[in-house]
């Protein structure tokens, strides 16, 4: 079962700091989340005080962020920061099992409530978010759309994280670097620095200048920590690591929450209702929503060997036949 208010909650207008911590305690409490103790734990140490001071993180003693540290699938102790990878999280636990258009509703409405929540929270809205996932064997052997009714049962996993909230802001440089602890306490590769979409900046001329590379500097291209699969990587570190088939999906939180030009669509508000992967490609499509893998995550994937592939890629070269 996906979590209630499974449809679109409507108007942004409607939507208060109440009702936000009363949807998420509802979520983390509801006996349906396979992972409820620790929901909860994220719940009380992190969304909750969020919703109710206003800000993306929760500063600790020294005005350091706080962070939760909670299984999340193969790593025993992953360290979450910040409001936004909260949300992902309990909302990856918040379903038994699903199909695989269920996951792509789901990550729809973390598009939509990560949009909410940042009206609430008076902050900027994070501008992807990304869903990785165990790749069915089928799928390669299958025409796709007949996935559609396919229930995976419990050993599917999937993992939704988002990029940091956009932006300039307090706190955003400590939950970036509590999310490279977090890769890097698991991943056993190298990170490079400047990051390759920093240095494919810099090859472009775009930014750097003379002067010395600042390596978290984002307006000189992306630097590590700051995509969803940051968190979402090292939540299924061996799985990557051992080439196990994955697939990730990376989506505009923007373009899924607006208006398509022309239409009187938002496509977190059409969604919920679309039960054909064909149907789903296409409005993902035309809202222009689909978002490749940046060179950061590629280079993570490529160096560690996985087996991820690019399923907004994937659409995005798709015709009719999305097998
Ligand atoms: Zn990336």
């Amino acid at each position: 079962m996906l979590p209630k208010p499974s449809a679109s909650i409507g108007s942004i207008s409607k939507v208060s700091a109440p009702l936000i911590s009363s949807y998420l305690k509802e979520l983390c409490y509801n006996p349906n989340n396979a992972n409820y103790i620790h929901s909860r734990r994220i719940f009380e140490g992190i969304l909750y005080p969020c919703v109710k001071t206003k800000k993306h993180y929760v500063s600790g003693p020294g005005g350091k962020v706080h962070s939760v540290r909670v299984p999340f699938h193969e790593h025993k102790e992953m360290e979450i920061s910040d409001y936004f990878s909260a949300l992902g999280y309990v909302l990856t636990y918040s379903t038994r099992t699903a199909s695989f258009i269920q996951l792509i509703h789901l990550l729809s409405h973390y598009a939509e409530w990560c949009r909410v929540s940042s009206f609430v929270l008076g902050i900027n809205t994070p501008t992807v978010v990304q869903m990785l996932f165990d790749d069915p064997p089928s799928s390669k052997l299958t025409p796709f759309h007949t996935l559609a009714h396919h229930g995976y049962g419990n050993k599917f996993k999937f993992s939704l994280a988002s990029s940091i909230s956009a932006g300039k802001g307090e706190g955003r440089e400590d939950v970036r670097s509590s999310r490279i602890s977090a890769l890097q306490s698991v991943w056993p590769h190298h990170l490079i620095h400047p990051t390759p979409v920093q240095r494919a900046h810099a090859s472009a001329g775009i930014g750097y200048g003379r002067s010395s590379i600042e390596t978290s500097a984002e307006l000189f291209g992306t630097p590590w920590g700051h995509c969803g699969e940051s968190v979402s990587f090292p939540s299924m570190h061996q799985s990557i690591t051992s080439g196990h088939p994955l697939g990730t999906l990376a989506l505009s939180v923007k373009a899924m929450n607006c208006v398509i030009p022309g239409t009187n669509t938002i496509p977190v508000q059409t969604i919920p209702f679309l039960t054909s992967i064909t149907d789903i490609i296409e409005l993902l499509k035309v809202a222009g929503a689909l978002r490749p893998m940046c060179l950061n995550c590629l280079y993570l994937r490529n160096n560690a060997r996985g087996c991820i592939q690019d399923y907004a890629t994937k659409y995005s070269v798709s015709g009719d036949n999305v097998g």
